[in-house]
């Protein structure tokens, strides 16, 4: 089965540049500059690469929005998102401490693409030994003359999940609270400094120096008609061999978990989130599921960040939702006050059924706060705090019923 972003990960000393330059690093990089940016923005719509991050837009497409120079004379940036802070999700953490200089070729390209002459990668704070291995790259890229005439800044963050949200990165790295922007404008156009900015993951910028030495068709043909090349799970939860495992995109559910081991201890499986506790759960029976961006919204979830968590036939859905509520709480910028609000009442409301104080009027209350919530906030936090709740009633009514019984006399 191909691989890219992991083809390597047997090398002891991949995140040394030597080594990857040996195993043919930084010649996408090359081959990029003397193709040209036309031909290699074509190469990047052929890929149908789509940004792994969450959000699923198409790359290509996100780097076409920036203005043209002519029309928007000044500086545009690149910004990596390094701020991985979705529970169930550490591809980003391992992609950078294994192949940091896969990432930095990607991110030079990417500014070639644009013409930007600054970027930024902005990695999450408690990522520290990960910013140590970033930092030593750049250097022995910069030592090398890689960078050329483009400047590479590293930014810590401090600990805020929401800075995760590009707007609120963007934010976050002006100095400002991580209070996310309500688009449009969209960062293209506007974003840090109010600027052009194109921000892109870490997987996302991984995969160009892929696509320019493969091709665009190439990689598009690796995945399905939507969505190019492959992508990393980071699967875990009650699994024999928790990890982050490379597929093509489409792959079905069933095989992800089969590379894991399987449930642990020979247990039933009971669940999935898919990718990331922001996205709703699906049943043991949804395993046939391909998964790319398309396949787990047709069973009304996300590929999200490719966060796989699986849970075995122990697992109380009711607490599931409380710890997924109590999370989202905690992280609500406080901006929108049905987020504020609905991820405090959920967490209280979830926490009576946990101690015994539950009715059947609570979950008619969650049912109504949850289509309140979703669709009426600016960023998909506060959507989550709508749908995952909803979610796990849906699929899994039996674990509510015991928690909130009908009231009795
Ligand atoms: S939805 Fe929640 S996290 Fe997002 S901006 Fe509103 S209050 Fe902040």
């Amino acid at each position: 089965m191909t691989k890219l972003l992991t083809a390597h990960f047997d090398e002891p000393k991949l995140h040394e540049l030597e080594t990857y330059r040996r195993l043919g690093g930084y010649e996408g990089l090359k081959k990029a500059s003397q193709m040209g940016r036309e031909a290699l923005m074509a190469e990047m719509s052929k890929s149908n690469l789509r940004g792994l991050g969450g959000a699923g837009f198409g790359a290509a497409m996100k780097w076409s929005t920036v203005p043209a120079e002519a029309k928007n004379p000044g500086p545009r940036y690149v910004v990596v998102n390094c701020d991985e802070s979705e529970p169930g999700c550490f591809k980003d953490r391992v992609l950078v401490t294994r192949s940091p200089h896969q990432l930095i070729e990607g991110l030079l390209i990417a500014a070639y693409a644009i013409d930007a002459r600054r970027t930024f990668i902005f990695i999450r704070g408690e990522y520290e030994v990960q910013h140590k291995i970033l930092q030593k790259a750049l250097d022995e890229a910069r030592t090398a003359g890689l960078l050329g005439e483009c400047a590479i800044d590293l930014m810590r963050g401090a600990g805020a999940y929401i800075s995760g949200l590009d707007t609120s990165l963007l934010e976050t790295m002006e100095g400002k609270k991580a209070w996310p922007r309500q688009p449009p404008p969209f960062p293209t156009v506007s974003g840090l400094l109010g600027r052009p900015t194109v921000v892109n993951n870490v997987e996302t910028l991984s995969m160009i120096p892929h696509i320019v030495m493969r091709g665009g068709e190439w990689f598009a043909k690796l995945g399905t008609a939507k969505s190019g090349g492959t992508v990393l799970f980071s699967v875990s939860g009650h699994v024999e061999k928790p990890g982050v495992y490379e597929f093509p995109m489409g792959t079905p559910l069933k095989d992800i978990l089969a590379a894991a081991g399987g449930v642990k201890d020979g247990k039933r499986l009971k669940a999935v989130i898919p990718g990331g506790v922001s996205t709703p759960v699906m049943t043991a029976d949804e395993l046939d599921t391909p998964m790319d961006f398309e396949g787990p919204r047709a069973k009304g979830t996300f590929l999200g960040a490719g966060g796989v968590i699986v849970l075995d036939e122990t697992a109380d859905m009711v607490s599931v939702a409380h710890n997924i509520e109590r999370f989202l709480a905690h992280e609500s910028c406080g901006q929108c006050t049905p987020c504020r609000q609905g991820s405090f009442w959920h967490e209280r409301i979830l926490e009576r059924g946990l101690s015994g104080g539950g009715t059947a009027d609570d979950l008619a209350t969650l049912e109504r706060a949850g289509e309140n919530i979703t669709g009426k906030v600016i960023c998909a936090l506060g959507d989550t705090v709508g749908v995952v709740t909803r979610a796990l009633m849906k699929k899994f009514p039996e674990d509510f019923k015991a928690r909130f019984p009908e009231r009795r006399g």
